[in-house]
């Protein structure tokens, strides 16, 4: 069991003791077993019936022993009674009966009741507010109950099992380079010390999610082969005022003794938001402004020469308090950018290896189809297909397993259990038709590759699957119409098959064609009413990360209608050119629907087949676009 699950046990046992002790201490408050309680008037009547062989008279109470044969054998908790004292009457009657039924009597003034009664309420109370102070702490290291001022960072070091190296991290050659020097000096540090150069303290690593930031922090760590330490800023998130700023402490007390080493803070953006923009917004949150405060200090609290380098990753420097990037601090910043064609090549291979292949793998195809895609993909993919390959029942991985795993990780699962009625089907079919045939026939838009009306995704019907030939970094604005284009071609389809009657069907095409088409006004600039400006301030990311684009407006009422106008033209126009395209293109467009029905699934090469076959059936001048 790890350190966590150990405290975890100890705490148990500790509450358990705790629990029994105070059962222990409130069965001593009274004898185990009270005396059953009765009204005054059957006391007496015990009392006078003869029953009773002893009574004890206390300040507030009567209890009597009954006697042994009047009793039987009834358990001993009815053995005794008990009633109140009439409050302020004089009982010279009642010792007179007593003394008539010759029974054993004494007085008893009680001293220690009033002791046990307050122990019996402070002792729970305390118990609970001990609890509640064990389980305070316990929440905020996150970790076990006696782990007070200890960080829970994970020490990596050199003897650490599974070393990374740079050989485990493909693709990055620039990052490499960048961070050489800092794996020199790690090994050396003598070298550095004897000509004086100062060695960057702190290195940040900036790149997308998933381009292997992490992983290169502790490839450094491997081929420098000193001790790691890393904490990841949003571990810091849930915690109590001064535990962060602690823990931060603790980091770096053990990492000077473990010198030289590496100190890594995972999601630095965690921590390290521009202290200055929670407050814009009218609240702030002292923890991670304290948690930042200590990390400053620790940076600048020890010098490089002492062998500790510190390494950060996010993803969104943009927001990182500027104290942060300030000389001597975080001051060099290494990209780790998506990976291109030839370094994703290198990813899968190095993923591949992990793995057993066939030998007539063509990872380069593999490549080529996931522009875009990030190493954490690319490694996601190579998994997907050693799966894939172990339920075909194979013996290794095959490329049908690789492309089935691209499929999915680009499109998610096909959803083959999903049944639609024959009238859903042919509407699928008709609307995925329309997007094919648009997409085969504007000039910009990316290569078709496949038509679908099994559907891979939630809430989609069917897919169209275009595959850019090589990445891209711009889009002109005739590429941009032509995608809104290709999103348009499967509502026009409908309407021109149904005679203008359409459906819920196309919704999301909708959605994404119109942030196109905004964008390509408030963004890019690319209407020539509103002119070349930007309308509008995104506020993501200043505060908190959110899924809504939330946008600051910082322009008047009469421009909202003209982005409105604009917008609604742009579209209106590219959804004219549309339906041009497919009236002229309509028997195609048909024919690829019904073998939609019947196949479900068509490739590029098949389509090409069905448009060459349809045009040449119909008169020359309709068939030319
Ligand atoms: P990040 O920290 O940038 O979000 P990670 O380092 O956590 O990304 O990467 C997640 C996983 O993706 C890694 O464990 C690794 O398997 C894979 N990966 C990412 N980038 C690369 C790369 N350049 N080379 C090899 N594997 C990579
Ligand atoms: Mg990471
Ligand atoms: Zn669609």
């Amino acid at each position: 069991m790890d350190r966590q699950q150990k405290h975890r046990w100890i705490f148990t046992v500790l509450n358990l003791v705790m629990l029994a002790a105070l059962l222990y201490v409130s069965s001593r408050a009274g004898p185990t077993t009270a005396p059953k309680e009765v009204s005054y008037s059957d006391f007496l009547n015990e009392l006078r019936a003869g029953h009773l062989s002893e009574v004890q008279i206390t300040e507030r109470e009567l209890i009597g022993v009954l006697k042994a044969e009047s009793t039987g054998k009834k358990p001993a908790a009815e053995q005794r009674i008990k009633a109140t004292r009439l409050p302020g009457v004089d009982e010279s009657l009642l010792l007179k009966d007593l003394e008539d039924h010759q029974v054993k009597f004494e007085g008893r003034i009680e001293q220690t009741s009033w002791i046990w009664n307050v122990i019996g309420w402070v002792l729970p109370v305390l118990f609970i507010m001990l609890l509640y102070g064990f389980g305070m702490r316990r929440l905020a290291q996150g970790g076990g109950a006696l782990t007070f001022g200890k960080n829970r960072a994970k020490i990596h070091d050199e003897s650490t099992r599974q070393q990374v190296t740079f050989a485990d991290v493909a693709g990055v050659d620039e990052a490499k380079v960048e961070l050489e020097e800092i794996i020199d000096f790690l090994r050396q540090p003598a070298k550095y010390q004897k000509l004086g150069g100062r060695i960057p303290k702190g290195v940040l690593l900036v790149g997308p999610p998933g381009t292997g930031k992490t992983l290169l922090a502790k490839a450094v760590a491997g081929e420098a082969r000193v001790a790691f330490f890393s904490i990841s800023g949003s571990e810091f998130v849930e915690m109590f005022v001064g535990v962060g700023a602690a823990r931060v402490r603790d980091l770096f007390e053990q990492a000077k003794l473990k010198a030289p080493c590496i100190v890594f803070i995972d999601e630095l953006d965690a921590i390290g938001k521009s202290r200055s923009s929670g407050r814009a917004i009218g609240f702030s949150n002292d923890e991670r402004e304290q948690t930042l405060n200590q990390l400053l200090a620790e940076i600048d609290g020890f010098d490089s020469s002492e062998g500790v380098i510190i390494m950060a990753a996010t993803n969104t420097p943009e927001v990182l308090d500027p104290a942060l990037l300030r000389a001597g601090r975080f001051d060099r910043q290494v990209l780790v950018d998506r990976p291109d064609l030839k370094d994703r090549i290198e990813i899968l291979k190095v993923h591949a290896r992990k793995i057993r292949m066939a030998n007539n793998l063509d990872l380069e195809t593999i490549a080529a189809r996931t522009p875009g895609m990030v190493g954490a993909d690319l490694a996601n993919i190579i998994n997907e297909a050693a799966l894939l390959a172990v339920r075909r029942g194979g013996e290794q991985v095959e490329m049908r397993d690789l492309e089935e795993a691209v499929d999915r990780v680009m499109l998610g699962l096909e959803k083959k259990s999903r049944v639609m009625s024959q009238e859903e089907k042919e509407r699928v079919s008709v609307h995925e038709a329309g997007h094919a045939v648009v997409a085969l026939s504007v000039k910009h838009a990316d290569p078709l590759h496949r038509v679908s009306i099994i559907p891979r995704s939630i809430g989609a019907l069917g897919y169209t699957l275009q595959l850019p030939t090589q990445e891209r970094f711009l889009m002109t604005k005739p590429e941009l119409e032509d995608q809104i284009a290709v999103l348009l071609g499967g509502r026009t389809a409908e309407e021109i098959h149904y005679g203008g009657v359409v459906s819920t069907g196309a919704s999301d095409d909708l959605e994404r064609a119109t942030a196109l088409v905004r964008q390509m006004v408030t963004r890019f600039g690319m209407s020539d009413p509103l002119g070349p400006l930007t309308y509008g301030r995104s506020m993501a990311g200043q505060f908190i990360k959110s899924p809504f684009d939330m946008e600051e407006r910082n322009y008047s009422e009469r421009t909202a209608e003209t982005i409105d106008d604009e917008s609604r033209r742009i579209v209106d126009e590219i959804h004219k050119r549309v339906a041009q395209i497919l009236l002229k293109r309509r028997e195609p467009m048909e024919r690829i629907s019904l073998e939609l029905m019947r196949k479900e699934t068509l490739e590029r090469a098949e389509l090409d087949q069905l448009v060459a076959a349809a045009e040449a059936d119909v008169p020359a001048e309709v068939a030319r676009t």
